[in-house]
């Protein structure tokens, strides 16, 4: 099977080894056999995201964000069309806060969101930095998280997961992350991939479902990632 795999402004929003999410994506399809095609999408080029099968966005200073968010906004109503048909978003941080409904930055500057979320963040002078580690329906999920914004998910949003141990979406309610039909949110770098296997697999699932394919994925040999999960998980919090 082919799949793309589509890169939102790699230029303006990969930190924090958000990179070896794709990679992680590529090497997990091409092991299995399958054909990837690798799509970056920059600010102003014309894209059609109903013909893509996963979209990553990754985390970023306020001011790659703000050099990317009217691109993003624009991009809106295309954004929730491929949404509804089950296309696959995994949004990192600075991504993750434009998907909600706005971003206001500790500066002031108010930065329009895609609302595919419904969740409101807000710039602090706090940062909420360090080792995380979440509760999800797909099993713990481990990273680390450097964001001063804070998400807060309105009443009828769900969250990715429960805070293990970290902040998450504000250092307050416990919440981490968002989602929503295919499209998730987190605050987990690390990258977020290669760390959690398992994870990334439920979003491939969900891509090669959507194209009809086989969703029994033949098992990897993970377990230095395992190992490494575990290293992680004695480190201080
Ligand atoms: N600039 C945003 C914040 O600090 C996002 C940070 C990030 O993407 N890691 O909240």
């Amino acid at each position: 099977m082919k799949l793309t795999i589509t890169h939102l402004y790699p230029a303006e929003l990969n930190i924090y080894g958000d990179w070896g999410n794709i990679i992680t994506l590529r090497k997990r399809l091409k092991w299995r056999g399958d054909t990837v095609e690798y799509q970056p999408i920059h600010i102003g080029d014309d894209y059609d995201f109903t013909q893509t099968d996963i979209v990553f966005g990754g985390g970023g200073q306020d001011k790659g964000q703000i050099a990317a968010a009217d691109d993003l906004a624009e991009r809106a109503p295309n954004i929730h069309r491929a949404v509804e048909e089950g296309v696959v978003f995994l949004t990192v941080c600075g991504t993750f806060q434009l998907f909600g409904n706005s971003f206001t930055t500790a500066t002031g500057s108010e930065l329009p969101g895609v609302g595919v979320f419904d969740a409101e963040t807000a710039g602090s002078q706090e940062r909420l930095t360090g080792n995380m580690a979440i509760q999800t329906r797909w099993g713990e999920l481990v990273g680390f998280e450097n964001h001063g914004g804070k998400t807060y998910l309105s009443a009828g949003q769900s969250a990715l997961g429960r805070v293990v141990y970290g902040n998450g979406n504000n250092g307050e309610d416990r919440f981490e992350g968002a989602i929503d039909k295919n499209v998730f949110g987190t605050y987990l770098h690390g990258p977020l991939l290669p760390k959690n296997p398992h994870f990334t697999d439920e979003l491939l699932k969900r891509a090669i479902e959507r194209r009809g394919g086989d969703t029994a994925l033949e098992p990897l040999d993970d377990s230095l990632a395992e190992r490494a999960v575990e290293v992680a998980k004695q480190r201080p919090q």
